[in-house]
């Protein structure tokens, strides 16, 4: 499998695919480890994820230039990354021994009966993995797997190969077994031989195409299964807002990591009365963003990781033009890139809900805005979607944002701020964003299957 970087079209590097045999192979060294693994101490698994976050600090220079070659990312922007694996992999160790405890939740008054709640791992569980952030979306469910004691095939994506091979050397070298850790490499051909394995959970990030045949594949066989899935999620500014810190907030929430994240802002809604002058601050902050080599430090749009994405945006732009939005930046496949994937920096107003620009996932550099009336209409909008990621509401105003806020149908919503991820908060999207949750304490109790004890003292 030839690895090319996106941003010139070179090959980075040859790797060998896994085939059928490999991975029926990898699923029985992972099905072997895993009663060994889950009977390690609790303490002896956390310690091993611990030196894994501390090689992931030291080599963090190597390993963000390796991200920014395979997938494209600002070079800035993947050593943020880094930083923020080193966030998620602390709060997964200070949170896990007390969420994994055996719990007792009952004891009658006499003494004789007993209640208590222990948790399980599922045993060998696919991770199944997105290239648009590698380490996180990665790490959100191999760190907590690995913490409850089960055993991890995990499929990176074929776009973040060199990324997914790094992550599995360095949890190996950190104490982690070679068996307990598995990588799986290969396209989707691979993913789909990896389901067919009799594994006992499946833990998928990716788009909500591929996670409705995930769904199908697993839906018979009754093992817990988790779609992290695709977004189109929308803020709206109402008009009290500081115009200009505002269009600087919502244009980094839309462009950031070029657009190619699952909360990226993909739709913006702006009351009437400011519309006009937040569309003029908006499009001034994005002539300013610098695109070029992700390589270099100034760089804030990097290249399109996914060759396939530039027909999906040009089709959104002439899709748009048609219909009578205002292209007021970009637009087009930037001129003197040669074999790279890019995308100008591209901004729509007067866009609308007939429009692809509006409906459809763009992942990619492209925003349409929208004026509106007030906060029923601005509510309306933002729940007209296939989707419920998340959603953003900028106001100067709490007790009004939350009250917008409680009527959108989203997993994560935001007073102020957009594109954020916690580690100490659920991760969850609705409708076609998915189901399950990754983050939070709840998101180590789901690599884990409670089991209930009545313990009677006869
Ligand atoms: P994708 O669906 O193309 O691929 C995801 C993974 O699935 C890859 O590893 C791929 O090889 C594998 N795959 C493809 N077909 C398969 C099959 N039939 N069986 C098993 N595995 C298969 O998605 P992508 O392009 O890697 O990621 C972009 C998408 O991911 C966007 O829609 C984005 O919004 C979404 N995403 C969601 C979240 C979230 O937390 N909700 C996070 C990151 C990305």
């Amino acid at each position: 499998m030839k690895i090319i970087n996106p941003a010139t079209g070179a090959v980075l590097a040859d790797v060998t695919s896994d085939n059928a045999k490999s991975v029926r192979n990898k699923y029985e060294r992972a099905a072997a480890a895993q009663t060994a693994w889950a009977a390690t101490p609790i303490r002896k698994r956390l310690a091993a994820i611990r030196s894994f976050g501390e090689l992931i600090t030291e080599r963090a220079p190597e390993l963000a230039r390796t991200l920014t070659l395979e997938v494209g990312k600002p070079i800035r922007q993947s050593r943020n990354e880094l930083k923020g694996l080193a966030g998620r992999i602390e709060f997964f160790l200070e949170q896990s021994e007390r969420v994994l405890r055996e719990q007792k939740v009952h004891t009658d008054t006499d003494g004789v009966m007993q209640e208590r709640i222990a948790h399980e791992p599922l045993g060998v569980v696919a991770n199944i993995s997105a290239w648009n952030y590698p380490y996180f979306v990665g790490s959100n469910v191999f760190v907590p797997a690995l913490a409850a004691g089960n055993t991890v095939l995990y499929k990176p994506s074929e776009f973040a190969t060199l990324t997914g091979m790094h992550i599995a050397d360095l949890l190996h070298a950190a104490g982690i077994p070679d068996d307990v850790f598995i990588p799986v490499i290969g396209d989707g051909k691979i993913g789909a031989m990896l389901l067919r394995q009799p594994v006992d959970g499946v833990f998928f990030t990716g788009s909500y195409a591929t996670g409705v045949k995930i769904a199908a594949s697993t839906g018979r066989r009754m093992i817990k299964t988790q779609l992290e899935l695709g977004g189109k999620d929308p803020v709206y500014v109402a008009e009290d807002v500081d115009i200009s810190a505002a269009a600087a907030a919502v244009s980094d929430g839309a462009f950031y990591n070029t657009g190619q994240s699952c909360c990226s802002v993909e739709r913006i809604y702006v009351h009437a009365k400011i519309y006009e002058a937040f569309v003029k601050a908006f499009v001034a902050e994005v002539k300013n963003m610098k695109q070029g080599n992700p390589q270099d430090e100034a760089t804030y749009i990097g290249a399109i990781t996914r060759r396939p994405q530039l027909a999906v945006l040009q089709k959104q732009v002439a899709d748009a033009r048609k219909k009578g939005a205002r292209l007021l930046a970009g637009g087009s496949v930037p001129k003197g890139k040669g074999k790279g994937n890019w995308f100008e920096p591209t901004v729509f107003a007067d866009a609308d809900h007939r429009m692809m620009l509006m409906r459809d996932e763009s992942f990619g550099p492209i925003i349409g805005l929208q004026a509106v009336a007030g906060d029923d209409e601005a509510v309306a909008l933002m729940n007209d979607t296939a989707y419920g990621l998340t959603a953003g509401v900028y106001t100067a105003d709490e007790k009004r944002a939350k009250k917008i806020l409680r009527r959108v149908d989203a997993g994560t919503v935001y007073w102020n701020c957009c594109d954020r991820v916690s580690p100490r908060l659920p991760w969850s999207g609705r409708k076609a964003s998915g189901m399950g949750l990754t983050l939070s304490t709840y998101g180590i109790q789901a690599f884990t299957r409670p089991k209930a004890w009545h313990l009677r003292r006869a």
